[in-house]
């Protein structure tokens, strides 16, 4: 059976027990501050199991895309070396909300198993949860036990502890017993050496759990408290890979048909061959797992990064660039090869495979290529760390510097060590690294009390498209407390006019009145689970009494502006670049917006014209906002909606249209293109490789920006005295300072020549020595530049030119060479004896040297006394 036929018999038998297929949520989680990935399907159910929304459907089945490399659930290092963990997997599920519970659940799982898929009952073994003796005291999951003991001989059924058969999602929410069904794939002989049911739950490659039926009843409280839920619900999951390789007879999900075709072409790109040796198989299982991972984040729009969930998939891909490299073999990108085999394989049941194919290739390929050039320099640097090391160990500290600044992973640091014969301060490191860990936890850790629930049932209404103003009632609140942001409360009305962040526009900001006219702040507002929770400075005093909620208007209406100009900026792109360009992320503020899109080269002066051109065209058409709340998914898709991937959409969607423009979309607008006033594009630049990035700036921003300029221009007149044309007044001013740049650099030169030539005219002729000795305006470069440019010009000088600068004099005396030498004279004796007189001394060559001194006014006496010198000595 292949892996594609298994999906569709799962899908399809359940949609037959009446459960609606869905779609599976994106991978990567976008409103949910507990979670950075999906790591289970029934995480977008959540909202379900709290009972904040009401399902459309109360049996629901999916395949779901999830992630485990972070929190609660992290598999990652398990990766690669064991044959069953994944960091990306598929999760076949099916749901009751409130519906059936635990009879259907496992009969239906039983049939499946057994009958659909024909596993032998011989080789399952289910579980079943022995109660708890801690805190929660938890009793015997005895119904599941008695519901399992009519299909399944009692050898067959084990009893598990609390960390096997209780589930939970994370430190809060809804969780519950649960039953895992096992299957053991080994042969006959080794099942009749060691029994089957000896080797649950034993960390065994060949005895692992495949499904797990989970029975949602409680709710985990934040004081660790378990409370019932109202309803009952089933949640189970069965890992899709596992499942095949059962189905498909072989040993290992790297066997089956959903990873041979990666591990092929894996094989023909580093020339290895999959099954010859333990350790280049784990690199190989290690890339096959992570390109998966990583090929769906950047399809759902996480790109790799350096914070939060991008450095999450930034650290999986680098991890399987280390394994290439230590034991592949690979220096140079190769991981970005394998997209089109994963496209291949896996893009008919995932369609953003291959409509961001082409994104998903050039990402890898650069983060490939950054990484291999760290990589390098990392072990230039561990060259010079192991150099200046004593006693043949490197310290944890280096270890962990340079595993922290250059991401130079710690097991690749420790094997070169030993290649090279020394050893690492393991112990050093470990402490480096968890006090790091310690400091970053304690910056992020958010305590949350317990909702204190004050009306009971009541959905949260948003009005706040059409109103900006309500008296609301309080239905719940907490409190929170972080690091950053202290003490908030965190508050949930029965209606609301605050707009929560979402779909790239910012939560809105106000306040809420008591009657008694006390204030408190709304400083964000976010949704969680499906409602919409406002972030308070504080706790209104009378909880149970109404209050005026008001949203800062301006804000507001600020921020509607900029997400207005978003969807023309967005229409503006796909004209002017062509349609391969595509949303990738934006963020609508009060005081900017910034848009990141799919394009591959930077954006000339033009085309930014053209941009910003067509948006303000569309300003100044003043096209009338045009929404419609509830259309059909497919209708608003049929209208030409532009959706975006990564995101979750229901049922019916709000579309959005100004003129041309139509979108989905959750945010609000203005009411006409006209309140805009104008659209300026500040930046353009590059996010990732062919991802643009542009910010821009309206209304009151755009207002300011221009109003600033315009006060730098009359600035600028002002300093051009009221210039009419200032452009062309400073291009004159430029004219004219580079023609009077020449003139001064011309008048320099005149003055030189002129200065040589009036020394010259001075000289006389003492005894046939062309002498003069004179006190010039010159520093000291200059006297020597002269005297020599006198001397190649005359011969048999004998120059004694003297200066004062800055209070200090200078003596400076030049003889033509062969003069010195034909009368026995030498300039640095001379300056030495003449120094006297300027109270210093010097020296230097027989026919140059200077000399400094601290009395200027002993100048004119040197300069007389060298005159009789000449005189008398020659
Ligand atoms: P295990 O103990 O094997 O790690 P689990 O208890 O973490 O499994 P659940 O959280 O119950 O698993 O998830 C439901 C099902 O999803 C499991 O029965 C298994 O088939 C599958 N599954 C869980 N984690 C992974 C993973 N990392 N890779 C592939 N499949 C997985
Ligand atoms: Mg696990």
């Amino acid at each position: 059976m292949t892996s594609q036929e298994v999906r569709t018999q799962f899908l399809n038998f359940f949609k037959e027990k009446n459960h609606k297929i869905v779609p599976s949520a994106p991978m990567v989680m976008k409103n949910d501050p507990t979670l950075m990935f999906t790591n289970a399907g029934m995480n977008q159910f959540k909202e379900f199991f709290l009972g904040n929304t009401v399902p459309k459907s109360k049996r629901v089945t999916d395949t779901q895309k999830c992630l485990r490399v972070s929190g609660k659930h992290n598999d990652l290092e398990e990766v690669g070396k064991d044959t069953y963990h994944h960091t990306m997997f598929e999760m076949l599920g099916n749901w009751s909300f409130g519906d059936y519970f635990k009879k259907e659940a496992i009969q239906w799982a039983w049939e499946l198993l057994t009958e659909i898929y024909k596993i032998d009952k011989e080789s399952l073994y289910v579980t079943v949860f022995e109660g708890s003796k801690d805190a929660d005291q938890l009793e015997m999951d005895k119904e599941a036990y008695d519901l399992w003991k009519a299909i399944v001989p009692k050898e067959r059924i084990l009893m598990g502890n609390k960390k096997d058969n209780f589930w939970e999602m994370g430190d809060q929410g809804p969780c519950g017993p649960c039953s895992e069904i096992h299957v053991d794939i080994r042969s006959k002989e080794e099942k009749a050496k060691i029994p089957g049911a000896s080797l649950v739950n034993q960390d065994h490659p060949q005895v692992v759990e495949i499904w797990n039926l989970v029975f949602i009843q409680y709710n985990r409280k934040a004081n660790g408290s378990l409370e019932d839920l109202p309803e009952k619900h089933i949640d189970t999951g069965m890992g899709f890979e596992r499942l095949c390789m059962v189905l498909q007879g072989v040993q290992s999900n790297y066997d089956t048909d959903v990873f041979t075709p990666l591990i092929r072409e894996i094989d023909t790109i580093t020339g290895q061959k999959y099954g010859k040796n333990e350790e280049t198989d784990i690199a190989i299982r290690v890339v096959a797992d992570h390109i998966r991972a990583v090929a769906f984040a950047i399809a759902d729009g996480q790109l790799p990064s350096n914070t939060g969930a991008g450095y999450v998939i930034r650290r999986i891909l680098r991890r399987a660039i280390r394994y290439g490299f230590t034991f592949l073999g690979t220096k140079q990108p190769f991981i970005y090869r394998l997209v089109n085999v994963l496209v291949e394989s896996m893009g008919k049941a995932f369609p953003e495979l291959p409509k961001h194919h082409q994104l998903i290739e050039n990402v890898i390929k650069e983060e490939e290529n950054s990484f291999l050039g760290t990589l390098e320099q990392g072990l230039v640097l561990l060259d010079s760390v192991i150099k200046s090391s004593k006693d043949k160990t490197v310290s944890g500290e280096k270890a962990f510097e340079l595993y922290d600044t250059f991401g130079f992973p710690i097991d690749l640091t420790s094997l070169i060590l030993e290649e090279k014969g020394y050893k690492l301060d393991v112990e050093g490191f470990e402490k480096a690294l968890k006090a790091q860990k310690d400091r970053s936890r304690a910056a992020s850790e958010v305590s949350k009390d317990d909702w204190t629930v004050l009306m009971q049932d009541s959905e949260e209404e948003f009005i706040g498209y059409d109103s900006l103003e309500a008296t609301v009632k309080l239905v719940k609140y907490r409190k929170v407390t972080s690091k950053k942001e202290g003490d908030q409360y965190q508050l949930v009305f029965n209606l609301t006019p605050f707009y929560a962040e979402g779909g790239g526009q910012v939560g809105d900001k106000g306040y809420l009145e008591a009657s008694n006219g006390d204030v408190t702040y709304i400083v964000d507002t976010k949704r969680e689970n499906n409602e919409i929770v406002h972030f308070a400075d504080g706790l209104p005093k009378d909880v149970s009494g109404s209050f005026k909620a008001v949203v800062d208007k301006k804000q507001r209406w600020r921020t509607e502006c900029n997400h207005t100009a978003t969807h023309l900026l967005h229409q503006a792109l796909r004209e002017v670049l062509g349609g391969h360009v595509e949303q990738k992320g934006s963020a609508v503020h009060s005081k900017y917006l910034r848009f990141d899109f799919s394009h591959f080269s930077k954006l000339t002066v033009k085309e930014l014209r053209d941009v910003e051109n067509f948006v303000n065209a569309r300003i100044e058409g003043q096209l009338p906002f045009q929404e419609n709340r509830n259309v059909p998914i497919k209708e608003a898709m049929e209208q030409g909606a532009m959706a975006l991937f990564g995101e979750k959409y229901g049922d019916t969607v709000r579309t959005v249209r100004f003129g041309q423009s139509i979108e989905l979309c959750g945010g609000t607008h203005v009411k006409n293109t006209g309140d805009i006033w104008h659209f300026k594009i500040v930046s353009e630049g590059a996010v990732a490789a062919g991802i643009r990035r542009i910010e821009a700036i309206t209304s009151d921003a755009a207002k300011d920006f221009y109003f600033q300029n315009n006060r730098m221009l009359y600035e600028i007149k002002d300093l051009l005295s009221n210039a009419q044309d200032p452009v062309k007044a400073v291009a004159g001013l430029q004219e004219e300072n580079t023609a009077l740049k020449k003139q001064v650099e011309q008048l320099l030169k005149d003055k030189a020549r002129g200065l040589k030539n009036e020394l010259i005219s001075e000289l006389k002729n003492i005894n046939g020595v062309q002498f003069l000795a004179k006190k010039v305006d010159l520093d000291a470069a200059g006297i020597k530049d002269l005297s020599f440019e006198i001397g190649g010009q005359v011969s048999d000088v004998f120059l004694l030119l003297a200066a004062e600068n800055d209070g200090k004099a200078l003596l400076s005396c030049y003889i033509s060479k062969d003069l010195a030498s034909n009368k026995g004279l030498n300039a640095g004796s001379i300056v030495r004896e003449l120094g006297k007189h300027i109270q210093g001394g010097g020296g230097g060559q027989p026919f140059f040297a200077t000399a400094g001194g601290k009395n200027p006014e002993g100048i004119p006496v040197a300069l007389a006394n060298a005159e009789e010198m000449i005189r008398t000595t020659t």
